[in-house]
């Protein structure tokens, strides 16, 4: 259902702007095979490909992520099912993207002794984290620091920085992803 999810939404961006395969190949660095695959149900992204695909595309994660419907209620409040696109990291959108506030929330999870390695975002977009139970890592450039439940922390997520979980312990935070003023519709 996720997979269906992911390759409408990639194949309806992909038509509206005319890109072809290749095109849209040489935007994401995602090679045309995985793209086609994705596009075919074949095989679903991991949340780094993903990324790569929403970045070139100049989408929010939760564009490609969430079932869209004709209508759009501003500030639409949904919730997914939990999104497990690879072993290192769990999510679920609290609030998908909304064109006014420039921002999307997901609800994430990472167990015991996993990391969620992320390129860096577009330009200007700032990630906020609020941790809910347990203990984050955050990594930036050579830094790591922990956050433990009831800490929150705001970064520039233009930059490479990663997410893991060195405890015992699933950590469970939030993540609001706030864009810069550059994003495209789906
Ligand atoms: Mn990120």
């Amino acid at each position: 259902m996720l997979k269906s999810i992911i390759a409408n939404n990639l194949k309806t961006a992909r038509a509206k702007r005319g890109w072809s395969l290749s095109r849209a190949s040489e935007i994401t660095s995602v090679s045309k095979a995985m793209l086609g695959q994705i596009e075919r149900e074949e095989s679903s992204p991991t949340m780094a490909v993903l990324w790569k695909i929403a970045q070139g595309f100049a989408l929010p994660i939760s564009a490609l992520v969430e079932r869209h419907t004709a209508d759009h209620m501003l500030g639409a409040l949904r919730t997914s099912e939990e999104i497990a696109l690879d072993d290192n990291i769990q999510f679920h959108t609290l609030f998908s993207y909304d064109p006014e506030l420039n921002s999307e929330m997901f609800a994430m999870s990472i167990k015991p002794g996993k990391k969620h390695q992320s390129n860096a975002h577009t330009q200007g977009v700032i990630e906020d984290i609020v941790v809910i139970s347990g203990t984050l890592d955050l990594y930036l450039q050579d830094n790591h620091t922990q956050y433990k439940a009831g800490q929150s922390v705001r970064f520039s997520a233009d930059q490479a920085h990663g997410y893991g979980n060195s405890t015992k312990e699933v950590v469970h935070f939030h993540n609001i992803i706030h864009y810069p003023k550059l994003i495209a519709a789906l």
